[in-house]
């Protein structure tokens, strides 16, 4: 699959950063008092720093360089600071230019890839790499595919539509009942741009008219998209999939990665990890506190979704990084680091499932994800030590500065003059 990845031209002056401690996202340990160069939009070293070595040099001591973080499962069409019923009046224009705040909020939150999992078009998409839109990087899905009455059906019973079906997340491919349903709406899908593929193999929580515990589509749906991908492109299969049958359901027709997964089996986990499938835990929408009084029903689910993740984790499937933004508040994506080191992880390889895992996921590994010679260079400057404070990172204000491909796309310390 082709990776879309702007193309910056290349500067002739090379780009030092200096004297700060690089995490690579590979899991390897870090490297103190080192030096990133970049030429153009490209890392060209990663080592101990250089004395003499031609460029521009920026100070970075006491910073830590990251590599760009990925969130594989936003909405970035879902603006969470703005009341439901108030966005219902919106013109369509504020609705866009309210995606575009989204947009630059996940950005200057060290988000420099995203997969949108149903909501954002590409034409978002081309306004970032064209850089006509500030933002992260676009995978996305375009729709949700579920049954009638399922997860991807925003109708209430009285025909009406919630404000986030209006913002553009019904696009009249998500609702599919038979085989061929199946197969129309992912022939459609690919002709308008999808990266991924996203399944709802479960209801879930948000939705009119069904429940987490609730069927969607059948493995023999999800066996059906893959052979069709298989011809095409190759984009994986991504499924909302909360109950243990659903998540089965899923990987045993193919699908590359689950999303939430908060009622494994031990048999569950162990086919997840022999079949390699990915799980994103989306840990932030999980457990976020709603406003009012303490729900025991929703309590319950944050117990079971948490043991449920650990177990995984503790079997070793691999973990990539997603927050369901827009669920989630936007623009505090990195809250997920400190909530995955909660069901297990370490601190590096929390970093490592924001980073190198997730681009893995989206197969842009060969050209994002960690800090090497030869990748594109997006990065996280930061002034919260991620070892000793992982939690430091949910907060935007410590994402000192991002690089996108090369160019300063947040700088509060100025350090690009
Ligand atoms: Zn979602």
């Amino acid at each position: 699959m082709s990776a879309r990845i702007p193309e910056v031209p290349s500067g002739t002056e090379e780009l030092r950063l200096v004297g700060g401690t690089v995490i690579d996202g590979t899991g390897a340990a870090p490297l103190g008092d080192a030096e990133v160069g970049i030429s153009g939009d490209r890392i060209v070293y990663v080592g101990p720093r250089r004395t003499g070595a031609p460029g521009r040099e920026v100070d970075v001591r006491g910073r830590w360089i990251l590599p760009g973080f990925i969130d594989a499962h936003v909405h970035l069409v879902m603006s969470t600071s703005v009341d439901a019923e108030r966005q219902r009046l919106w013109f369509p224009e504020e609705a866009v230019i309210a995606a575009v705040g989204n947009l630059r909020a996940t950005l200057d939150a060290g988000v420099t890839t995203a997969r949108d999992l149903s909501g954002l078009t590409p034409g978002y998409r081309s306004a970032i790499a064209s850089g006509a839109v500030l933002g992260p990087r676009l995978h996305l899905a375009i729709a949700m595919l579920s049954p009638t009455g399922g997860h991807a059906d925003p109708v209430h019973a009285n025909g009406t539509l919630p404000v986030w079906a209006e913002r553009g997340m019904a696009s009249g491919t998500a609702v599919v009942d038979t085989l061929d349903d199946v197969v129309r709406a992912v022939r459609v899908l690919v002709r308008t741009g999808a990266d991924v593929i996203k399944v709802c193999t479960s209801g879930g929580v948000s939705t009119p008219n069904d429940s987490p515990s609730d069927t969607g589509l059948p493995r023999e749906h999800v066996a059906a998209i893959v052979a069709e991908m298989a011809g095409r492109a190759g984009q994986p299969v991504t499924a909302h999939a909360q109950s243990d049958a659903s998540v089965r359901a899923a990987v045993e027709g193919g699908a590359a990665s689950i999303e939430h997964g908060y009622d494994l089996s031990a048999d569950t986990i162990a086919l997840m990890r022999e079949r390699g499938v990915v799980l994103v835990p989306t840990l932030s929408t999980l457990l976020r506190t709603p406003p009012g009084p303490p729900d025991p029903a929703r309590l319950a689910r944050q117990e079971r979704g948490l043991a449920s993740i650990s177990a995984a984790v503790a079997a070793g499937v691999p973990v990539a990084l997603g927050t369901d933004a827009g669920i989630h508040e936007q623009g505090r994506n990195l809250t997920e680091l400190a909530h995955l080191v909660r069901v297990g992880l370490s601190p590096l390889e929390a970093l490592r499932a924001g980073t190198l895992a997730g681009a893995r996921l989206l197969r842009l590994d060969h050209a994002l994800g960690s800090v090497e010679p030869g990748k594109l260079a997006d990065l996280v400057i930061t002034d919260a030590d991620p070892l000793r404070d992982i939690g430091a990172l949910a907060d935007p204000q410590r994402v000192r500065g991002v690089v996108q491909g090369g160019r300063f796309a947040k700088d509060l310390d100025g350090l690009d003059r």
